[in-house]
């Protein structure tokens, strides 16, 4: 019998939805329930398991699922030997030291006898220990931004995505701890599943376009410096004409730096599509 492959990914927050949809565009198809535990996959031998984003490197490490989605702050904070297999491009957040508007700190070197409130206590108490700078952690689960406002901490360690919660709660940021985003872990290297590779193509995927255009032979040779593409563009003949169409895959983010340009070259009906997957 073949072995159920199990993955763990958080059953609520802001790591929830982005997670089922990369899993479903890796093609993977399951039903979402916030009651469901488990839910199996229909398509291959494998369960997804909805639970708390910051149980699954604890329930990687214990060999309870194979594989988590979950945060690289989460995964850090709970110090389990995990294997990081990818990063997967959502998520992203900066764990940040923060202190009150009124305070005159400036710097990190200035927080020795502070309190930090945090609910990161093993990261921050890490971060402060290397630098010798001696801080009293004050654990906290939630609502981390109102503790100097309560007066029960100095200072505050917390995650940060826009900077917008800081700025509403009068808090100024000193210094990044960490950077994070989320991230598929295993519990080692070696298990047997084509989930690593279905997820990091839909990641690779997500960062890239696919171009087409026609285009006229002297305006080839442009359009191949300006969109190199994997290995070099496809380049076919169109049919009843004297043009050619030109095929090529861009980064996403270079996208409007490189469509002004290839239109200058002479490109016409320029097309960019979605890629659903992409192994380099
Ligand atoms: P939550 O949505 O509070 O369950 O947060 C779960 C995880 O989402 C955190 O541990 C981070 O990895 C990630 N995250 C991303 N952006 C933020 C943010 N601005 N604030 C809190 N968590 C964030």
């Amino acid at each position: 019998m073949t072995q159920t492959t199990r993955i763990a990914i958080p059953n609520k927050g802001r790591l929830s939805q982005p997670s089922i949809d990369l899993l479903r565009q890796a093609g993977l198809v399951f039903e979402s329930s916030s009651r469901a535990l488990a839910v199996p996959v229909r398509n291959m031998p494998v369960e997804v398991l909805f639970v708390r984003a910051d149980d699954i490197p604890e329930l990687v490490h214990d060999n309870v699922v194979h594989y988590g989605i979950t945060g690289l702050d989460l995964v850090a904070e709970a110090c389990f030997d995990v294997s990081l297999i990818a990063e997967l491009g959502y998520g992203r957040c900066d764990l940040t030291v923060a202190v009150d508007n009124a305070s005159t700190i400036e710097a990190i070197d200035e927080f020795s006898g502070l309190r930090v409130a945090t609910s990161h206590p093993e990261i921050v108490g890490r971060f402060f220990t290397d630098k010798n700078i001696d801080v009293t952690t004050i654990p906290l689960k939630g609502s981390v931004e109102v503790a100097p406002k309560l007066g029960i901490a100095d200072a505050i360690v917390d995650l940060v995505s826009s900077g917008s919660t800081l700025m509403m709660n009068g808090l100024r940021p000193i210094a990044t701890v960490l950077e994070s985003q989320a991230a598929l872990i295993a519990s080692g290297p070696d298990v047997d599943s084509p989930i690593p590779t279905m997820v990091k193509a839909v990641v690779a995927a997500r960062r890239k376009r696919y171009v087409l255009m026609n285009a006229p032979i002297e305006a080839l040779d442009e359009i191949e410096r300006i969109i190199p593409g994997a290995d070099a563009p496809t380049i076919v003949p169109l049919s009843q004409t004297d043009k050619y169409a030109v095929h090529s895959v861009v980064e996403a983010d270079e996208l409007w730096n490189v469509l002004p340009r290839l239109e200058s070259a002479g490109a016409s009906a320029i097309l960019v599509l979605p890629i659903n997957q992409m192994i380099p």
